[in-house]
């Protein structure tokens, strides 16, 4: 049988328990003992259910308090000087808490660290602060006691840390402004490195005899400075006692291949799921002394695996390899839910296409079993039932809609350009006769306890249809009378009516389902709960009409439709693994086009189409970018092309980063965009300046992550350094985004402010 384990199994617990448990213990509601406790249980637990599926090695190190980057970081003492850490102490779970939220229970408040995307995920891990002459050492003992706890539960450790070229890249310092590959942080491996040996050697006294150590930048375009340096790094790593794994994910190494299977470890990862062109070739690169540990069930999607296609593949594999083929999840299993049994509501047809993390162990198990040739009976049973499931999928009426597919093939001759920009927003000037610098809003208006109890008590049935729709229409018409006191030009309804901006649609979209308990971990103790595309998507009945006309009977000032963007749709999900994912795009794009053409239809003459999710849309390496880009403006032009020149499509990112993607945005061709800019103080237009951008702009003008009114001045100074890079009369003035967590005082302080500022640019600009 062969050797199978996972990279790391989901934390936060199949009821969020450790989400209850930090919450309270921020809260000063639960001892720091009592939150320990609760670590211990869930791994513990944790470490059950892998050992009981057959996994040859528990993680250890996966836990964390916040996060698996923070935790390494306050391991080796990285804490920047303003949490005031003592270089003799260790690093308490305080000052690791202040480094991730600013504030704890103990401790002074400080500015908390940066939080970014952790590749192309949606968790988040702490940025480290890196800075020249930095020291590390050994400053938190958790790892260490984590061995112990595994091995008097009986288990087998296997320690899972960051490598220490991964924890570079990801790092930023004032020093080293050159972003990820500055080659400046690459001098602090000086330092770096002997206390990853240290480390090293104390877990080698602890009786383990394999360290998984990640190195994820494997699979990215890594600067030659960068590549060479894994060479030396793990040169001083090779010999401190432990068997190194280096583990890779989320994309192909390519180039970096025969790099990483040069190194001196004794095992290499790679996910195989993502890039499985690269197992034919890492088979032939690895030495005799090195295992290959074959990411096969993916740790991205919830998908059930395909085990007699895997089988197939690795038999040979596995028979010139022997025990030196391991199995494994694709990538840690961070990224999907716990726990298929804690879906009671499912629809058992639905429920039988799943796996989640504790179901992908037991599908390595069967996988092994198959491959080892005689499989028990019970084994047998399980792959069957696995066939049959898939099978039926394959061929579920529920995923495979004739009509949509029919219509996905026509949709290529449909045209999905508008006429061009310079003639479409003459007439939208004649139909909406708008004034120069027009204020808009982005979508949404402060999402009080009130219309949340609202729509609580709707969805529990404690409130009638009419009587919800009522409430709702009341909201909308006081958000409305609202902005029209307050002289803004494009009015919005203020979306009362949606929880979250995926969840909205896909609950009205068919080839969508939800879970119950399917929480994902985003960062810290914040979970998110991805909706399932699992089949083709049409849209039964106009969604968001009804809504949006009722806001425009109110008033004679346009208002503006609002939807969510197929990109966004597509990368908030666990998207369908049977069709490429550009073809589900499509799908959800014309569901769209349905709904804008509705909208226009109706008499709402300009719409809204929000992608906040397009950037982090782009591929891990470069050149799978363009075939992204493409796709993606694409399926954009095909949602906003079916109504007429006169009518104003808006689109929305809450970002401002757009050196790399200019043309795909010019590609997208709306005639006017909302982008986040307040807190770079416009410089980050210079994108939209250098590409010369056509059409319409409106670069945020305040921050509304933060409760402070912006200032009138301020903000006309902003818009006219705005103007000074772009031709005034394409600019448009709004918030950086959305306004639904942000209170009323602050929202109609800062919005009248907004307004007086625009008044001012008309008079003076
Ligand atoms: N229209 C949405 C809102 O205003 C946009 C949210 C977003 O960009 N994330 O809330
Ligand atoms: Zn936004």
């Amino acid at each position: 049988m062969s050797i199978f384990h996972s990279l790391g199994f989901p934390r936060i617990g199949a009821q969020r328990e450790l989400k209850w448990a930090l919450e309270d213990y921020w809260a000063g509601k639960k001892s720091q003992a009592e939150l320990e406790s609760v670590g211990r249980e869930l791994r513990a637990r944790h470490w059950a259910v892998q050992a009981r599926a057959g996994s040859a090695f528990v993680p250890v190190g996966d836990f964390a308090w916040y996060d698996q980057i923070l935790q390494w970081s306050t391991l080796i003492g990285a804490v920047p000087p303003r949490f005031a850490q003592s270089d003799k102490q260790p690093v308490g779970l305080d000052t690791l808490f202040r480094m991730a939220r600013g504030r704890a229970p103990t401790g002074t408040p400080a500015a908390a660290c940066e939080m970014t995307k952790w590749f192309d995920t949606n968790y988040h891990y702490i940025v480290p602060e890196l800075a020249p002459g930095q020291t590390y050492r050994v400053a938190r003992e958790d790892l260490f006691e984590q061995i112990r706890e595994a091995a008097n539960l009986g288990y087998r450790a296997k320690p899972v840390i960051p490598g220490p070229l991964t924890w570079l890249w990801l790092g930023k310092g004032d020093a080293f402004g050159g972003g990820a590959q500055d080659e400046g942080k690459l001098e602090l491996l000086d330092a770096l490195l002997p206390v990853y040996a240290e480390v090293l050697k104390r877990i080698a006294g602890l009786n383990v005899e394999w360290v998984q150590i990640d190195e994820p930048i494997l699979a990215l375009d890594l600067p030659p400075a960068w590549r060479a340096a894994f060479a030396r790094v793990y040169e001083h790593l090779a010999n401190t006692g432990v068997k190194l794994l280096l583990a890779t994910y989320f994309d192909d190494l390519d180039d970096n291949l025969a790099l990483a299977a040069g190194l001196p470890v004794q095992g290499l990862h790679l996910d195989l799921v993502r890039a499985p062109g690269q197992l034919l070739p890492a088979v032939a690169l690895l030495r005799e002394d090195q295992v290959l540990s074959a990411g096969v069930v993916s740790g991205r999607n919830i998908w059930r695996t395909d085990l007699d296609k895997l089988g197939a593949v690795l038999a040979p594999i596995q028979k010139k390899l022997g025990d030196r083929l391991w199995l494994a999840p694709s990538c840690s299993l961070l990224h999907v839910p716990v726990d298929l049994a804690a879906e009671a509501e499912l629809d058992p047809e639905l429920l039988s296409w799943l796996s989640f993390a504790t179901q992908k162990l037991d599908e390595l198990r069967w996988l092994s079993l198959s491959l080892s040739g005689e499989p028990s009976a019970q084994a047998r049973d399980a792959l069957q039932t696995q066939r049959r499931a898939l099978q039926a999928r394959a061929q579920s009426r529920r995923i495979h809609s004739p009509v949509v597919q029919q219509r996905l093939r026509e949709s290529a001759h449909v045209p999905h350009s508008r006429e061009p920009f310079e003639q479409r927003i003459a007439r939208q000037q004649k139909q909406l006769k708008l004034p120069a610098y027009p204020t808009t809003t982005i979508g949404s208006f402060p999402q009080t306890a009130q219309i949340r109890s609202l729509r609580r008590n709707w969805r529990s049935g404690q409130l009638s249809d009419a009587a919800y729709e009522k409430d709702i229409r009341a909201e909308i018409e006081r958000v409305v009378r609202f902005q029209e006191e307050i002289g803004l030009d494009v009015l919005v309804h203020g979306e009362p009516e949606r929880n979250d901006m995926v969840e909205y649609f896909g609950e009205l979209l068919a080839g969508f389902a939800f879970t119950q308990n399917g929480w994902v971990q985003s960062y810290g103790s914040r979970c998110v709960k991805p909706p399932l595309i699992f089949g083709d998507v049409s849209r039964p009945a106009p969604m968001t009409q009804a809504w949006s006309m009722y806001a425009q009977s109110l008033t004679d000032k346009p208002v503006k439709g609002m939807l969510t963007g197929p990109v966004t749709l597509l990368q908030w999900s666990f998207v369908r693994d049977d069709q490429p994912r550009e073809l589900t795009c499509r799908q959800l794009a014309l569901a769209l086009r349905d709904e804008v053409n509705d909208l226009e239809a109706g008499g709402i003459g300009v719409i809204q189409i929000d992608e906040p999710a397009f950037r982090e849309g782009l591929p891990l390496r470069r050149r799978a970018w363009q075939a992204y880009l493409d796709w993606a403006a694409e399926s954009f032009r095909l949602a906003t092309s079916g109504v007429g020149p006169q009518t104003q499509i808006h689109t929305h990112m809450c970002y401002s980063e757009f050196n790399d993607i200019m043309p795909a945005i010019a590609a997208m061709d709306a005639d006017v965009i909302t982008i986040e800019t307040s807190r770079s103080n416009m410089e980050l237009l210079s994108a939209f300046e250098a590409f010369e951008y056509p059409n319409d702009i409106g670069p945020g003008v305040y921050d509304i992550h933060s409760p402070n009114v912006p200032d009138v001045g301020w903000m006309v100074d902003l818009m006219k350094r705005a103007g000074s890079r772009l031709p005034r009369e394409r600019l448009w003035v709004n918030p950086d985004c959305g306004l639904k967590t942000r209170a009323w005082p602050e929202t109609e302080a800062a919005l009248v402010a907004m307004v007086a500022a625009a008044r001012t640019l008309r008079e003076t600009a």
